[in-house]
């Protein structure tokens, strides 16, 4: 049995977003100020609609991005590291065919794709059969911290494109446009050091998971088994977990519950994929990528 774990890689865990807004679209606050709300991140990105918000300023964060929030009537796409050239006939109407190549624009540039706020129905959202549509998308936003619970989760598409055969990595974003948005969700990512470089390549390889406040120390295989290690501390260790494994459709392949600082799961070689959701008692959650299972590629 082959399992693939996007985790095998290690470094050090930075904590970041790619997705926020500044006065520059949508956004309450400006650049500077939104550089102070995200104070201690490791990275950030700025994804503005439909513009590309130039770095500049004082700045705490060592490593930035230049991203744009692609957002058409119909459907928003983030674009991290986007090429200069994207701007020139820019339109964010949305057709495959403008969409796919925005992707590969990007994609050659070195930066990625993901599609946003998939599931938020009132507004801007994927219809499954697009997102099917779309390749080279690197992930999907999971979670968007914009406030409502109903809308701002997707792990029901994710779910549906894994199970499709898709590799698709699971974004959280805050998506921050106003006061109290900053910080609800993010991404960590196992780097070896904080440069833009490094984070790509381990974004891309799907070396960080998603965090709304709880963590994994460490995703390990050993002897077919998907081991967890969950992040733990004399204090963290009291408290208690409920971890569950997820494999193809959604199913609920294992939870393991209790004051634990590790689950295990032995695979059975049938799942397509594994994915991991830890809780924290008190409602802090970390996500992970999937662990594509099967035959050897
Ligand atoms: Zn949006
Ligand atoms: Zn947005």
């Amino acid at each position: 049995m082959e399992i693939l774990n996007p985790y095998a890689r290690t470094g050090e865990w930075l904590r970041g977003s790619f997705h926020n807004h500044t006065t520059n679209s949508d956004g309450w606050f400006p650049l500077e100020t939104v550089y102070k709300m995200y104070g201690g991140y490791d990275f950030l990105g700025i994804s503005d609609h439909d513009k590309v918000t130039k770095h500049e300023g004082e700045r705490e964060i060592p490593t930035v991005f230049e991203a744009i929030e692609v957002s058409s009537r119909q459907t928003h796409m983030l674009l991290v590291k986007p090429p200069l050239s994207l701007m020139e006939n820019y339109s964010n109407v949305f057709t495959i065919e403008n969409y796919q190549r925005f992707v590969n624009m990007t994609d050659d540039n070195g930066g990625f794709a993901v599609l946003v706020h998939p599931n938020r129905y009132f507004s801007n959202y994927w219809n499954l059969d697009d997102m099917l549509k779309m390749d080279n998308v690197l992930g999907i936003e999971v979670y968007n911290g914009d406030g409502n619970p109903e809308y701002d989760i997707a792990f029901d598409k994710w779910d549906a494109l894994l199970s499709a055969g898709r590799k698709v990595w699971g974004f959280g974003n805050d998506d921050s446009h106003v006061y109290g948005q900053e910080k609800r969700a993010w991404n960590m990512v196992m780097a070896k050091e904080n440069s833009e470089e490094e984070i790509l390549e381990s974004i891309k390889s799907g070396n960080f998971y998603v965090s709304t406040g709880y963590g994994f120390d460490a995703i390990r295989v050993e002897d077919n088994a998907i081991v967890v290690d969950l992040r733990s501390n004399e204090l963290l260790d009291k408290m208690y977990k409920y971890v569950t494994f997820f494999g193809k459709d959604g199913r609920v392949l294992q939870e393991t519950t209790g004051r634990i600082s590790q689950a295990k799961y032995q695979c059975k070689g049938d799942e397509q994929y594994v994915r991991v959701a830890a809780y924290l008692e008190g409602g802090y959650a970390a996500f992970s990528q999937p662990l594509f299972v099967g035959k050897p590629l």
